[in-house]
C-alpha cells in the first residue's frame, strides 16, 4: 500500500474506527457463537484485491483464511454504515458455515446471500438490505422489517 503522508493520519484513524467497530461486532457474536471467538478482520487480502479489482462491489469474503473475515483496503474508504452491515453480513456466512469466496465461485447463488442475512436478523435483530444508490452495498435498515 502506498500512502502520500497527507493522507497517512487520515487512513490511520479510518483504521482505527473500524478495528473498534470490528471489535464490537465480534464481542456480539461471541456471545452467541463461542466458538467465533478468534474471528479476526484481514485487511488487503490479495485474492480479495483481486477480486474487488474485477468487480467493485466485492469488498469482503470470508472462507478463505482460517478465522478471518478478509477485505480490501478500499473497505476503509467507504461510509461506516456500509463497513458495518459488510461484517455483519460476512458474520452471518461464517453462521452459516460456508466458505464465501466471490471468485470462485464466480456468482454466489442468491439464496446464499440471502440466508446470510436472515441468520444475522434471527440471532441478532439485524435487518440487512441493499442501497441501490451505493454500489448495492449492504446497511442496516433500523426501521422495521418491509
Ligand atoms: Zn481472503
Ligand atoms: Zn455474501
Amino acid at each position: 500500500m502506498v500512502l502520500r503522508l497527507e493522507n497517512l493520519r487520515k487512513s490511520s484513524d479510518q483504521l482505527d474506527s473500524l478495528n473498534i467497530m470490528f471489535g464490537s461486532i465480534a464481542r456480539k457474536v461471541s456471545k452467541k457463537f463461542l466458538k467465533l471467538k478468534n474471528m479476526e478482520l484481514h485487511i488487503g487480502c490479495d485474492l480479495a484485491e483481486n477480486d474487488h479489482a474485477e468487480e467493485w462491489r466485492h469488498l469482503a469474503h470470508v472462507g478463505h483464511l482460517k478465522n478471518k473475515i478478509c477485505t480490501v483496503w478500499d473497505f476503509l474508504k467507504i461510509p461506516s454504515k456500509y463497513q458495518e452491515a459488510i461484517i455483519w453480513h460476512e458474520y452471518g456466512h461464517v453462521i452459516d458455515g460456508k466458505a464465501v469466496l466471490n471468485n470462485p465461485p464466480k456468482h454466489i447463488s442468491k439464496y446464499v446471500e440471502k440466508k446470510a442475512n436472515n441468520l444475522i436478523q434471527k440471532h441478532f435483530g439485524l435487518n440487512i438490505m441493499y442501497d441501490k444508490n451505493y454500489h448495492y452495498l449492504q446497511y442496516i435498515s433500523r426501521g422495521k422489517k418491509p
